[in-house]
């Protein structure tokens, strides 16, 4: 049977030996003088294990407060993990206590003559909030607003070596290339989705662009707009002119067929026109629209009355 009293007794000559194993694996680490900050951490419930950062400073972010970005630990029960950011697993595996060249490179790999970066991902203004922006979330995007705001390939190397830095903009230069193209293809569909939003604004039967410097499709598309919208002015315009019509005796008809036609035979008469309609518009949205739809209804009932009596 083993009591309590021997129970502790024994986990605490565990805890001796791992600190006094890590000790010494301590002293093999500063002999391999990289500067790297080395500390024995005890840790509750678990058995201790060696903390090796590039140096004793931390880092400080309102979020989380103090912590090393990169952490070796070294395990009493001889396993590995290189953290990133606290909670990011870069690497892990088994070492051996007398591994001296295994555990010389997992240290470097640590030490401030590291070639490793970790990838910040995308942290320009424009891929944040993508869901929003876009409508959906690409696929490829990993997106986390806590415990810091994070945009970044799902599957982002995180701790890795650098390339082509000097030809990635300054935002992108410490990016992992997955990262890089990530951004490369999302830059795309924000590119793509400007080009759409300014396109259905030309192809809209309000825009003032020029329709002959059109593509074709769009040429089509803002005709079909401009069709639609006429065809709703002018339904609105036969109620109107069902509702207000008069009928004129022929001299009337004659007359006013006549006035129709040296108004729109004049630069004057149809500038002045055009003001009427510009000006109905301005009082109220689609007014202009329908008085003009009304008044091509009316010039073009008076001249089949035109010809009617001319017959
Ligand atoms: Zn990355």
């Amino acid at each position: 049977m083993t009591s309590k009293f021997e129970e502790a007794k024994s986990s605490k000559s565990l805890e001796l030996q791992d600190i006094a194993n890590l000790e010494r694996l301590k002293n093999v680490i500063a002999g391999f003088e990289l500067g790297v900050h080395c500390e024995i951490e005890q840790i509750a419930d678990r058995r201790p294990l060696l903390s090796i950062t590039p140096s004793k400073l931390k880092t400080y972010t309102d979020y989380v407060g103090l912590f090393h970005p990169v952490k070796l630990l070294l395990h009493a029960e001889n396993h590995y993990e290189i953290r990133v950011n606290i909670v990011e697993n870069a690497e892990a595996g088994k070492y051996e206590f007398d591994d001296s060249d295994f555990l010389r490179g997992l240290v470097t790999k640590v030490s401030v003559k590291s070639p490793l970066k970790i990838c910040p991902g995308l942290q320009e203004f424009k891929y944040q909030d993508l869901d929003t922006k876009l409508g959906y979330q690409p696929k490829k995007l990993f997106s986390q607003k806590w415990p810091w705001p994070v945009n970044r390939h799902v599957e982002c190397l995180i701790w890795h070596s650098p390339t082509n830095a000097r030809k990635s903009r300054p935002s992108l230069r410490d990016c992992c290339e997955r990262c890089k193209l990530l951004s490369r293809e999302l830059d795309r569909i924000l590119e793509r989705r400007k080009k759409n939003v300014s396109s259905s604004i030309r192809r809209s039967a309000k825009s003032t662009h020029r329709i002959d410097v059109l593509s074709p499709a769009s040429r089509k598309i803002r005709l079909q707009n401009i069709r639609g919208e006429r065809k709703y002015f002018r339904k609105i315009a036969r109620k109107y002119w069902e509702k207000t019509k008069v009928h004129l005796n022929e001299k009337e008809n004659q007359e006013l067929s006549m006035l129709i036609s040296e108004i729109e035979a004049s630069v004057q008469g149809r500038e002045e026109l055009d003001n009427v309609f510009e000006e109905a518009e301005k009082s109220k949205k689609g007014r202009g629209r329908t008085l003009k739809e009304v008044w091509k209804m009316d010039r073009l009932e008076f001249l089949n009355d035109q010809r009617r009596n001319g017959n």
